[in-house]
């Protein structure tokens, strides 16, 4: 069976045809066509905001756990229809089989963390300075959230956006990558079965709850533009962010942004190299380099150095790459040529910077973007390292000194995922202190790629800033009031202040 042939079968099992139209679809995979499909219109994009809108103003009443219900029944047809959809993901970007279900997997764990949450949306109490007076915070539903999403998890930053905003009483537009429309029509699909569920079951959920916007970048800047628009959750390269981010800005609009990073491991004298091993392999190499999470810059301490790159050269020489769907691959394709041309020009610009690449190869003749993951030792931090390519590169460096080495692990401009790998308590409570890693995330002997959805999830600098999915993330999809309640009989003014009438 083609892939093409398999998608339509997946398509339908999950409910979706797409209408035809000019919008290319096509699997990394072998590079061939899975049929082209229409484009939502700069007005449908309008109609969809504004419909939101008006759908938020009636959502906002519903009480939370019961609009956890909603998210409740997503959770349950996700976990029916994961085979289905985590093949399409893998199809349409390129994963493989166990990142494709690992993707819809992530989608259930923060279904089941949203209905949690539903019954968790508190504020404090707090004391008052006057007798009589209590103050309180409450947090309300802010609006439409507009969510942007990249092609490399093509489904998860929507259930992540999507499962939060929705108990938190809000509205969802979503505009997911151009590279993965197919899975965002199937992902889509599946909430809007579960709202027919809802309905079904006697709860009113308004129209326009949730839509979906199928095309470019202009459907994106559509979300940024829109003063209707209260949130933009937008995940992609910090070249995105960069234009995103200060748009939003001008209308005093809230921004949510999760861009590139440029990710590390330190590996000191004490570590366990077995290990360590296994998850540099799995960070660096996992999902071909294109996670945002990917590890990128490796320290070695110079005491291990020359007894652990050896190993993991040889790690390297013998992952297979190829085809995601065929067992034993565990490297899949770049999502196009035009990366495997990025991954090259990076691979030039260290070589011309003093490092020496080992690996690195395209693979020909597999119909799509493929290439051998690339080790490369940089004699400091230069050129493309200080850089985001997304792409299979680890670049490797010595390090002698702890406190040298955090701080040259701090002085690039992106702030994502960071680990180290030690058996010393005191470089490993160091790293994770005020001194230690300027990141969002910040890990002891596991990699920087892989996030549970319990953690808020996101990073610092040139990464945007944002913060989704666990812990409080759930703030941002909230505004909060603070409340002073008298139930007293006199009006005492806060800080002794006089002013009798
Ligand atoms: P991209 O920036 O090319 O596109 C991301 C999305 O933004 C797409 O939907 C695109 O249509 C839209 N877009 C682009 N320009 C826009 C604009 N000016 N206004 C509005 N929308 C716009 O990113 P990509 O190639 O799809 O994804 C890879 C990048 O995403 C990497 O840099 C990776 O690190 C980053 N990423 C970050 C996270 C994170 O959580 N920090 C997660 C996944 C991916």
């Amino acid at each position: 069976m083609s892939l093409n042939t398999e998608v339509q079968t997946l398509l339908a099992q999950l409910g979706v045809t797409p209408e035809a139209g000019p919008l290319p679809t096509r699997t990394p995979i072998s590079g061939e066509s899975l049929g082209s499909i229409a484009e939502h219109t700069a007005a449908e994009a309008e109609a969809a905001i504004q419909s939101a809108h008006r759908a938020f103003r009636d959502w906002r009443n519903v009480p939370a756990p019961l609009r956890g219900e909603l998210v409740r029944l997503l959770g349950e047809e996700l976990r029916a229809n994961k085979a289905a959809l985590g093949r399409l993901v893998s199809i349409e970007v390129g994963k493989v089989v166990s990142e494709g279900l690992g993707e819809v997997q992530e989608m259930i764990d923060i279904c089941d963390f949203a209905v949690g949450l539903s019954r968790q949306l508190y504020g404090y109490t707090i004391a008052s300075e006057r007798p009589s007076h209590r103050m309180m915070e409450t947090w309300h539903p802010i609006g439409v959230i507009g969510v942007i999403s990249a092609f490399n998890f093509p489904v998860a930053v929507w259930s992540w956006n999507t499962a939060l905003a929705l108990v938190c009483g809000n509205a969802v537009v979503w505009k997911p990558s151009e590279k993965a429309s197919l899975s965002a029509l199937a992902a889509h699909a599946l909430l809007e079965r579960a709202l027919k569920r809802f309905a079904d079951a006697g709860h009113h959920a308004p129209d326009g709850l949730s839509s979906l916007l199928i095309g470019g970048r202009a459907l994106g800047e559509a979300l940024v533009d829109s003063p209707k628009v209260a949130l933009v959750s937008a995940t992609g390269s910090t070249r995105m962010g960069r234009e995103v981010g200060p748009k939003v800005a001008a209308r005093f609009g809230r921004s949510l942004l999760e861009l590139g990073g440029n990710n590390t491991a330190i590996v000191t004298p004490s570590a366990d190299l077995d290990l360590t091993l296994r998850g540099v392999a799995f960070a660096a190499m996992g999902t071909a380099g294109q996670r945002c999470t990917t590890l990128r810059r490796l320290f070695l301490h110079d005491s291990i150095y020359d007894a652990f790159l050896p190993r993991l050269k040889s790690a390297y020489s013998s992952v297979k790459v190829g085809n995601p769907l065929e067992t034993g691959v565990l490297i899949g394709p770049l999502i196009d040529d035009g990366a495997l041309v990025g991954m090259e020009k990076a691979l030039d610009d260290a070589r011309a910077a003093g490092g020496t690449v080992h690996g690195g190869a395209a693979v020909t003749g597999l119909g799509g973007a493929y290439a051998h993951p690339a080790l490369v030792e940089m004699p400091a931090q230069v050129g493309p390292v200080v850089h985001e390519t997304f792409a299979p590169i680890l670049y490797v460096m010595r390090y002698k000194d702890f406190d040298d080495v955090l701080e040259k692990h701090n002085e690039v401009p992106q702030g994502l995922s960071s680990s180290i790998f030690t058996n010393d308590l005191r470089e490993a409570e160091a790293f994770l202190s005020a001194r230690g890693s300027d990141c969002g995330i910040a890990n002891v002997n596991i990699g920087p790629s892989g996030a549970e959805i319990g953690g808020a999830f996101g990073g610092e600098k040139e990464t945007g800033g944002g913060r989704e999915s666990g812990s409080d993330a759930w703030k941002a999809y909230m505004r909060r009031a603070t409340n002073t309640i008298n139930y007293g009989t006199t009006l005492p003014l806060a800080q002794g202040v006089s002013f009798d009438i």
